[in-house]
């Protein structure tokens, strides 16, 4: 068992799990209770396999228009008022434990896929210090774990700090995630299967562009995974 495993056994034993849902304890080492796992159950039939879109055919009229670099796509939840409060607390009022909730969620979408490696969706230095931790990393890292992929840290990293996303419209997020995103040379990926993890896809912009950055550098395949969809920004 490795070191960050057991810190996190034993503080499972100090403080019980509870639900991200509910709250409740949930009596487990889970932290999804039995009841929010049968009602707050996501159907994933009637979504676009690339960006989780509400749609009636496999590939959305939107997807179907741009070059998507990333191979496969998956999503947890559609962005809801509930699953939008727990994001929020997570990334914006420092309530870092949720990472226990998402993660599982995660694994739930993903633990029949495989993978050579792990990358999360990097932040730049300053939202680094001004948040104190990289959202998507803390998730990617116990997914790696659980999935017994590696995590492949530092591998993709954010070169330039742009203005936040939630704050910029469609167009605007296209054009900021340009060549602000770089593969760092520490890992022999080439010719790799990537699993890479983001929070919340809107546009769809920033795991695109990161995918094309990682074919760039040859990964062979890469798929996508994500807590959210929320696809309000495209119609704007
Ligand atoms: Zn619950
Ligand atoms: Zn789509």
């Amino acid at each position: 068992m490795d070191k960050f495993f057991l810190l996190e056994t034993i503080m499972n034993y100090i403080f019980p799990p509870t639900c991200g849902f509910c709250e409740e304890i949930t009596g487990s080492d889970s932290f999804i209770c039995e009841d929010c796992k049968r009602i707050k159950k996501q159907e994933y039939i009637n979504h676009c396999c690339m960006c989780g879109k509400v749609c009636y055919s496999e590939i959305c009229p939107e997807c179907r228009k741009k070059k998507i670099y990333y191979d496969k796509f998956f999503f947890c939840y559609e962005y809801n008022e509930d699953i939008k409060e727990k994001i929020h607390r997570y990334k914006f009022l420092g309530e870092k434990y949720y990472y226990h909730f998402f993660t599982e969620m995660l694994y739930e979408r993903l633990k029949n896929e495989t993978a050579d490696g792990i990358v999360a969706v990097p932040i730049s230095h300053e939202r680094m210090q001004e948040r104190g931790y990289n959202q998507c990393e803390l998730i990617a890292k116990k997914l790696s774990r659980m999935l017994k992929i590696p995590y492949l840290k530092g591998a993709l990293v954010k070169v330039v700090h742009n203005e936040r996303q939630s704050l910029q419209t469609f167009k605007l997020r296209k054009e900021s995630v340009k060549n602000v995103f770089q593969v760092a040379d520490i890992y022999d990926i080439s010719g790799k299967k990537i699993l890479l993890i983001d929070d919340i896809l809107a546009s769809g912009s920033t795991v695109n562009e990161c995918s094309r950055i990682l074919k760039q550098a040859k990964v062979k395949e890469v798929k996508v995974g994500v807590i959210a969809v929320s696809h309000i920004l495209n119609r704007l």
